[in-house]
């Protein structure tokens, strides 16, 4: 086999249908977020960033830079193990600790991404609890799939926050079949929101676990940011919730809270937790402050809450169509994969506004979309800046409007 032809010809097959991926080089800066430098062949410009999952912008906040900065100094640079052999530190501990009353549970588990506590979390409880169900979401995301297969339990999947087929496909498991229902809070591409109670409901009828995926709800739901089961009052309902301290908490890392033994038999049995080098200490303080911060501080959630009304608002008025959704998650519809990177390429370009396109697979195709976040440090300038660009694209591409 010619190898590099094959790799060639699969990336040629990508670019002709628009899904070939270009990253936007960055540069972040601490004190200017949303801005960013970019660079581009060897030129550099100032953007906006549009689509950033640090929602509430805590890769910049003193409390939790002034963490990191402290335990770098005196813990070093990494954790010098995996949990088991040596790398388990204080500041694991700590921020175990903080997770687990974050989500009114006995116990958390830290894992290096919330990628990987899907896959493992998922993973583990699949293979290891003998003859197990997993009824899982049909938009769930991808590390929840590859969790699921990756556990070879059987697997039933279920339409999109849709009551009536997981009843049915709950019916349809022998009674005394071990069960889990596997589901996201806020699904991050449309942004709406799951039926949380309703699932719990018919978890309890059917005596089946639930897990859920708060990962782009924690920080920025709940009064103390512990999600929309939070804000819901339903924590104490659901028996996994995981999540991530990458987005709205603006660090890296992933956990899962339950009870003291569930999460025991997860980090005994997961591979994925158990061989692989723990979080740098200095990441677990970080994230430790910026959970901490988010318990005691709504000031963040409102300034998003206030930008997203705004975005949504002024796209109304101009008739831009976004898919109407109870989150911060503002999907603009394009509906055409060369169109969308089309788009994004002009507004980064002529507009410096960055706002990465959104294609197949991470969204079916004929549903290609810009995505777009508002938190709490984009300014009136900003918005209103962003919504001119749009505007004239709209009219320039002559792309439907909807009438309001
Ligand atoms: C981003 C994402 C993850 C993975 O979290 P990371 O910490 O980025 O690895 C898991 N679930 C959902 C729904 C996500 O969007």
């Amino acid at each position: 086999m010619d190898y590099e032809d094959f790799f060639r010809t699969s990336l040629e097959g990508l670019r002709a249908e628009g899904n070939y991926r270009v990253f936007a080089n960055l540069e972040r800066r601490r004190g200017n977020f949303p801005k960013a430098l970019r660079r581009s062949g060897g030129a550099e410009s100032e953007v906006t960033v549009w689509c950033s999952n640090d929602y509430l912008g805590m890769g910049q906040h003193p409390a939790v830079l002034g963490a990191m900065h402290e335990v770098l100094d005196s813990c070093g640079a990494g954790a010098g193990g995996t949990r088991n052999i040596s790398g388990t530190n204080v500041h694991h501990v700590a921020l175990e600790a903080e997770l687990a009353d974050l989500h009114g549970k006995e116990a958390a588990l830290l894992f290096t991404s919330g990628y990987v506590s899907n896959w493992a979390g998922l993973g583990t409880l699949g293979a290891k609890i003998p003859g197990l169900v997993i009824l899982s979401d049909a938009l769930n995301h991808a590390s929840m799939i590859e969790g699921v297969r990756h556990s070879r339990a059987e697997k039933l999947i279920f339409r999109h926050n849709d009551l009536a087929d997981l009843e049915a496909k709950l019916r349809s498991v022998a009674p005394g079949r071990p069960k889990l229902i596997a589901f996201e809070s806020v699904y991050s591409m449309d942004g709406d929101i799951a039926p949380i109670a309703e699932i719990c409901d018919l978890a309890e009828k059917y005596g089946a676990m639930t897990y859920i995926d708060e990962v782009h709800a924690v920080g920025m739901y709940g009064p103390r940011g512990g999600g929309v089961a939070e804000e819901r009052g339903l924590m104490d309902r659901i028996d996994f919730i995981e999540g991530t301290l990458g987005k709205a908490f603006g660090v890296v890392g992933g956990y899962i809270t339950a009870t003291a033994a569930a999460i025991d038999f997860i980090r005994s049995f997961a591979s994925g937790f158990i061989f692989t080098t723990s979080l740098p200490p200095h990441v677990a303080a970080g994230a430790t402050a910026s959970i901490r911060h988010l318990k005691q501080s709504g000031a963040e959630r409102e300034g998003q809450r206030a930008a997203v009304a705004r975005v949504r608002a002024k796209l109304d008025r101009l008739g831009i169509p976004h898919a109407p959704n109870p989150s911060h998650i503002i999907p603009v519809m394009v509906g055409d994969p060369v169109k969308c990177k089309m788009l994004s390429d002009i507004l980064l370009e002529d507009y410096g506004i960055y706002i990465q396109p959104i294609n197949y697979p991470t969204v079916p195709k004929g549903t290609e979309r810009l995505r777009i976040t508002p938190g709490p440090l984009h300014t009136e300038a900003d918005i209103d800046h962003l919504v001119r660009a749009l505007n004239d694209l709209w009219s320039q591409c002559a792309l439907s409007r909807q009438v309001a």
